[in-house]
């Protein structure tokens, strides 16, 4: 397939009368797109773009809108937690296929950390919990290290004891698919990745753990931070809580989400750093060593959004009327956008760059408040029935491994019967065995799949105790409010006649990872998870090539497709 790039220089020479010598030269070799930027904006979803009481305070994400392709029907995983939904971002496999089912979750065959006393003797099956808690020391911005590998505290992970000898499980070895950022550091591409906790999030790193060329995630549940000079920063005299800036009362939040926003601010930061050509941290040497660079691959998150969603006093109380909470994180956030765009537009990289924005997960409730229920009812009526859980994960959604997984029929007949007695525990559907929500493994064959799965009813959450003030909503779980997605692909590079329109078909983040690959040359068919599920790219035809433009079979054809733009608007259409 043609695949066409080139400086504005050699494209008007071309266009111009003359210099028909030099297409061999610019015909060699080029991708769609030089750069690929993906962002997660957590918590936002699908209908939030069309939700005219927030789309006025998107300015930059509806030009980002005019410039692509929205995707109005986008899913995220089942379940809709941040770490399989990143996963699913960069490997294109849903956790069946990963093993990744939640940031904290269990494995059958794995064996317990050193700081919980697990070695070679110890019996197989442990939590695998991949958040702050593997942090060197989490009340740290950076972890207690380098906001990345050198965060890690090796003590705090799950091991693999299987020929006798235990080795420590990194995030990069918990799953065996490569994905976007392997694949691209294998084509000798400078990569750049940020999110939320400096040590678990390095799942980025690939297999060979050296993927990222640049990684910076600063820990979003340090403590010991506060805001100097505008500037979120480590302030061992304090102790606040960044999650909860948008709850007005107790753990130091603020209310006003100004921590949360100045954490946004320094990955936006870090981002302009790594476009501008430097590391995230403004130097000119990025965390593996190496010089810094403009990446090929850049992945980041926001969280003001989710924070202010989940918010007490956030989200939207109802319809048409968002919290002023949301709204200031909506604004922040599309502000930050604006900044990024700017800086891609003032580097002569906006026609040069693909930009991904999506969501990892949206939330639920996203109109209302959610109903709490107390996670503690559904494991006591477990064990009041003899059957001990070996791992339970709640959030608006039920995971459950047991310790004897032959008790996984009795386990169902209790949840089924109370779902029926207590309709207000929200239980929806009691899963199990190889009857799992799309994306799941059969609990019976594969180790890192939940016995039980409970999809809650829309708008039922489960929380340490009822009267949990922090909690208006949450993720995790399998309603439209957690999997549909906002996805919009832009570029000013993107072909003419595909700016500014719409797709409502059916397409799933774990397209995302196919898509970039495609767009920056490289080929989809070599990330593993996403040929072992097949999946496929994003349903667009304008990275390559743009079907407004025959495909080009001569050496005019080629002249001719390049003039027109061929999957890339013409440079010179643009000022
Ligand atoms: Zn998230």
């Amino acid at each position: 397939m043609f695949k066409f790039n080139t400086s504005k220089v050699l494209q008007s020479l071309i266009c111009g009368t003359s210099a028909i010598f030099f297409i061999p030269t610019v015909a060699a070799q080029a991708s769609p797109f030089q750069h690929v930027l993906i962002i997660s904006v957590d918590g936002l979803h699908g209908a939030d773009l069309t939700d005219s009481s927030l789309t006025k305070y998107m300015p930059n994400i509806t030009s980002l809108e005019k410039s692509g392709i929205m995707y109005t029907n986008a899913f995220t995983t089942n379940p809709s937690d941040s770490f399989p939904g990143t996963t699913a971002i960069l490997t294109g496999a849903h956790p069946k296929t990963t093993g990744i089912y939640y940031d904290d979750s269990y494995s059958r065959t794995l064996t317990a950390p050193i700081a919980d006393g697990g070695n070679a003797s110890s019996p197989v099956g442990t939590e695998l919990s991949y958040f702050e808690n593997v942090d060197k020391n989490s009340a740290l911005l950076n972890g207690g290290g380098d906001y990345g590998k050198g965060s890690i505290d090796p003590t705090q992970l799950p091991q693999d004891c299987s020929s006798g000898t235990c080795k420590v499980v990194n995030p990069w070895q918990l799953t065996s698919v490569n994905n976007i950022f392997s694949v691209a550091n294998q084509a000798g591409l400078y990569t750049y990745f940020s999110d939320k906790h400096s040590g678990a999030y390095t799942i980025a790193e690939g297999q060979s753990g050296n993927a990222v060329s640049d990684m910076y995630s600063p820990e979003i549940n340090a403590t010991n931070v506060s805001i100097q000079d505008g500037k979120l920063v480590t302030d061992l005299s304090v102790k606040n809580d960044i999650t909860k800036s948008y709850n007005s009362s107790g753990a130091n939040g603020g209310g006003n989400g100004e921590l949360i926003k100045a954490y946004d601010d320094l990955k936006v930061n870090a981002l302009i750093n790594a476009f501008n050509g430097l590391s995230a941290l403004g130097t000119n040497t990025n965390s593996s060593g190496g010089a810094a660079a403009v990446p090929a691959l850049a992945y980041m998150n926001f969280q003001a959004v989710s924070v202010a969603e989940k918010a007490k006093i956030g989200g939207i109380p109802t319809a048409g009327n968002p919290s002023a909470a949301l709204i200031d994180a909506v604004s922040h956030t599309d502000a930050s956008i604006g900044s990024i765009m700017q800086t891609l537009k003032a580097n002569g990289q906006d026609d040069s760059t693909l930009v991904v924005l999506t969501a990892k997960h949206g939330q639920d409730p996203r109109v209302g408040v959610g109903t709490q229920v107390a996670g503690h009812v559904i494991t006591d009526a477990l064990s009041a029935a003899g059957i001990n859980v070996a791992q339970a994960t709640q959030d608006d959604v039920g995971l459950f491994w047991l310790k004897d997984q032959g008790q996984t029929a009795a386990a169902v007949a209790v949840l089924q019967q109370l779902a029926s007695a207590h309709p207000e525990y929200g239980i929806d559907t009691v899963y199990s065995g190889a009857n799992q929500p799309s994306g799941f493994g059969n609990a019976a064959s594969d180790s890192r799949t939940p016995d039980i799965t409970i999809k809650e009813k829309q708008g039922y959450i489960f929380v340490g105790s009822v009267g949990n003030k922090y909690k208006n909503a949450e993720h995790g779980g399998f309603n439209p409010d957690d999997v549909n997605v906002g996805l919009i692909l832009s570029s000013a590079g993107l072909a003419t006649n595909l700016q500014g329109t719409l797709d409502s078909s059916n397409v799933d983040t774990t397209q995302i990872a196919s898509t970039a690959l495609e767009a920056l040359g490289l080929d989809p068919n070599t990330l593993t998870g996403a040929v072992l599920e097949g999946t496929q790219s994003l349903p667009t035809t304008g990275l390559i090539p743009n079907p407004a433009v025959p495909e080009p079979t001569s050496i005019l054809g080629t002249i001719t497709a390049l003039c027109l733009g061929f999957g890339l608007k013409r440079h010179n259409s643009k000022k």
